[in-house]
């Protein structure tokens, strides 16, 4: 008994000594509430400045028009293809929306690789590729013969000037393909699908994932006006007064604005929260000095923001007895998959241990320990930033609605969001701390970002069909 309680007791002080140990050199990725707050009005005059004519050239964030002005009211329906590219994955899907006038969405898809030779390589090749993919499941579907609308999921930031047309500004995340900057996506696919005679296909929209994720979720609640990725990427879209967006002409009704919130602090904003690790990680990414908040959220990089502190800790003798490791070395070899494993709440210290152990390292309790709460503190200043950006978001739409209390519903898609065990519930809480004068719902849109495509087309061709009365 007596042992058991030592045991105890000395587990709790290890503990202890380890979360002191990793707080203090982690001091700087803590952010307070009076900072949340700091960088939530910051992000408001963002939104501001990107949604004005004459600061929006300047401006870090974009705040895109999307022409997506309608969200769903369920008498849409037929049957849609539609494509994903840009996110953890890209997928070809037919959907069916409604069936035997039932509010109902079937789909089927199917996944294609994206290699790096195709997504670094040459544009032209690049969407020849995305065409064959398309060929090829048409036909495994049977689908040949049919004319069918198309949506493009394309999740990165595009000038629209109407719904089936997005010009590249440019890649982010993982993607690189020689000219396409610059260019029209819907036209350079258009394109690559006339090499396929036997197929008739028409892209009545190219929206990003997070429309997409806000439209899918709209079709079940009607509250919904926000869209939230946290994933590969990050980003967020919502519904804006059109009296407020200086870009597009007309003063009636919303729209849907993306807001490309990853390149928050492209232009220094966001210099004084950003750490050495922040710096270091965007040195060697693809895209350095580009998409600054993103990479202090997204899963494109947390493993890797994980890695670079483990590193610096154990050469200053902090982990591991002082030892390194040629794996932890490697850009990489910590994946947010692996952050969200070690932080799982049963079995999360058991894991460290093992990833650890992969790494090719010797960790002790106390390492794993400590390594457990280096992650904890990365994962949560991820939510923290997220909840901060989206809780101006949130105040921007009372404002705009002026009332007192904000009743909306947000919806989410992103393998972040979906596989860490401990961030919805925690970006959950931090935003309701934000703006507690907001009643908010997270809705989690399963495939959201995939099916919003062919929503949004089933809402164009709705919207078509009304006016041709
Ligand atoms: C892109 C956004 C996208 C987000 C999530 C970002 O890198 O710029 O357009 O919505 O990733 O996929
Ligand atoms: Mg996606």
């Amino acid at each position: 008994m007596f042992a058991v309680h030592l045991m105890a007791f000395y587990f709790s002080k290890l503990k202890e000594d380890q979360i002191k140990k990793v707080d203090r050199f982690l001091y700087h990725m803590r952010l307070s509430d009076d900072t949340l707050l700091d960088i939530m009005r910051r992000f408001r005059a963002e939104m501001e400045k990107g949604l004005a004519k004459d600061t929006n050239p300047t401006a870090a964030v974009k705040m895109l028009p999307t022409f997506v002005r309608a969200i769903p009211d369920g008498s849409e329906n037929g049957e849609f293809l539609s494509l994903d590219l840009g996110g953890s994955k890209f997928r070809v899907l037919k959907v069916q929306v409604a069936e035997e006038g039932k509010r109902h969405v079937q789909m089927e898809s199917q996944f294609y690789p994206t290699p790096n030779e195709i997504i670094r390589g040459n544009g032209t090749e690049l969407f020849e590729y995305v065409a064959d993919c398309l060929a090829d499941f048409m036909k495994t579907k049977d689908l040949k013969h049919k004319k069918l609308p198309l949506g493009l999921t394309f999740s990165f930031p595009c000038r629209q000037t109407k719904l089936e047309e997005g010009v590249l500004l440019s890649w982010t995340k993982k993607f690189k393909a020689r000219g396409v900057q610059d260019t029209d996506v819907v036209s350079r696919l258009t394109k690559a699908m006339r090499r396929h005679k036997d197929m008739d296909v028409d892209i009545l929209a190219v929206v990003n994932d997070t429309v997409g994720t806000m439209m899918t979720c709209a079709y079940d609640d009607p509250y919904c006006e926000v869209g939230v990725i946290i994933g590969t990427g990050t980003n967020a879209c919502y519904m804006e007064d059109m009296s407020n967006i200086d870009l597009v002409e007309g003063d009636e009704g919303r729209m849907c604005i993306n807001t490309e919130w990853g390149a928050f602090g492209d232009d220094g904003a966001l210099e004084d929260i950003r750490t050495e690790f922040d710096r270091e990680l965007d040195l060697g990414s693809l895209n350095p000095g580009k998409q600054m908040f993103e990479k202090m959220i997204s899963g494109l990089y947390l493993g890797e923001l994980v890695r670079l502190i483990l590193l610096k800790m154990a050469k200053a003798g902090l982990l591991f007895g002082g030892e390194k490791s040629s794996a932890l070395h490697t850009k990489g070899k910590i994946e947010t998959r692996h952050v969200a494993a070690m932080e799982k709440y049963k079995e999360g210290l058991a894991n460290t241990r093992e990833i650890l152990v992969d790494l090719g390292l010797e960790p002790s309790e106390a390492d794993c320990i400590a390594v457990q709460h280096v992650c904890t503190i990365v994962s949560f200043r991820s939510a923290n930033l997220c909840a901060a950006a989206l809780a101006a978001i949130l105040t921007r739409l009372q404002e705009n609605k002026k009332v007192e209390r904000l009743r909306t519903t947000v919806g989410v898609d992103g393998t972040l969001y979906k596989i860490h065990p401990q961030y919805p519930k925690r970006l959950h809480k931090v935003v309701r701390k934000l703006v507690p004068s907001c009643d908010v719902r997270f809705l989690l849109s399963e495939s959201g970002s995939t099916k919003g495509a062919a929503m949004v087309t089933a809402v164009a061709s709705r919207v078509q069909a009304q006016r041709k009365q």
